[in-house]
Parts: structure tokens; C-alpha cells; sequence
């Protein structure tokens, strides 16, 4: 169950708190897109949050985007970016996020997982080691999968936040859908 812990919660990514991750020797960032980056299947990337990408490079921060979306279309944002993808990566395999770190070529200790499921990249995340960021999902349309997915999601951060484990205001937005 601790692997279903996240290391921080913020409602999305324009939160995370870079200097706080410079200061836990953290030095890459690897994100996922849909629904953390982009609404679910939407071509667009949102300005302010692609401006949030282009800062964390500007602070020194590797980056490189791990999304199990087709590789065009993860492909498609990375280069908008200039930084690296890794499509189709089929996370919560370890070895999705283990392409990712050899991309950034930084060790597991260095580097935090940006993401919006519990079960895919926080649980992905930390049977490497690495620090896991969760994230409120920027929309609710999903596919089907996902959706039964986001119900056990949600009874699973319950359980979590009644055992002291996450901050049960942190998942207050998330929760309350079913
Ligand atoms: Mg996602």
C-alpha cells in the first residue's frame, strides 16, 4: 500500500513547487500528458502549462514526457516542448519509466513522476524509487477502462487518507464523483 502513497499532491502542475524538488536533490521531471498536460485526447496543449514546462527547463530540469499515448501523438507534444517522449509506454510497468530515466540519464534518486492516476504513475513511480506527484485529472472524459479505473482510484485515496497516509484535503476535489 505504500506504493500508493503519493510523495506530494497539488492540484495540478503549475503547483508543483520547483524549488522545493531542488532541494530533494530531484533534477528531472518525467511527466505524463493526457489528463495531466492536455484534457484527455485533446490536440491542444494549454499555454500556461506548456510556459510551466519551458520554466522547469529554464531552472536546470531535465524533462522528458512518459505517456501510454501513441507514440505520434506523445512525439507530437515533446517536440512542440523540445524535450524527449516516451509513447506507448505501458506504465505501470517499470520499464515505461525506466526508458524515461535512461532519456534524462539520471538515476532514480534524482528524478519525480508528474501525474494524474494513482494506479499508473504514482504506483509506477515509486516501485522505482522515484518521487511520485499527483495531480487532479484536468478532465473527466475518459475511456471506459480509465473510468472504472478512477472509481477505485477514489475508494482507494479514502482508505489512504483515513489511515493518515495522504492529506485528505489535498484529495478533497478529486473525490465526491461516485
Ligand atoms: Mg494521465
Amino acid at each position: 500500500m505504500k506504493l500508493l502513497v503519493p510523495d506530494a499532491i497539488v492540484p495540478g502542475v503549475k503547483d508543483i513547487d520547483l524549488a522545493d524538488l531542488r532541494q530533494r536533490g530531484i533534477a528531472g521531471l518525467l511527466v505524463d500528458i493526457d489528463n495531466t498536460l492536455v484534457p484527455w485526447g485533446n490536440p491542444q496543449m494549454d499555454q500556461a502549462l506548456a510556459r510551466w514546462i519551458e520554466q522547469a527547463k529554464a531552472e536546470g530540469f531535465k524533462v522528458c514526457l512518459v505517456s501510454n499515448a501513441l507514440p505520434e501523438r506523445a512525439q507530437s507534444f515533446a517536440d512542440l516542448l523540445g524535450i524527449p517522449a516516451v509513447g506507448r509506454a505501458m506504465k505501470p510497468l517499470s520499464r515505461a519509466f525506466r526508458r524515461g530515466l535512461v532519456q534524462l540519464q539520471l538515476p532514480p534518486g534524482q528524478v519525480a513522476v508528474v501525474g494524474d492516476q494513482l494506479f499508473t504513475d504514482v504506483f509506477g513511480a515509486k516501485r522505482l524509487g522515484l518521487y511520485a506527484i499527483l495531480v487532479n485529472p484536468l478532465s473527466t472524459v475518459e475511456l471506459g477502462f480509465t473510468k472504472i479505473m478512477r472509481k477505485l482510484e477514489r475508494k482507494m485515496l479514502r482508505r489512504l487518507a483515513r489511515r493518515g497516509l495522504v492529506d485528505a484535503a489535498a484529495i478533497r476535489s478529486r473525490l465526491g464523483r461516485d
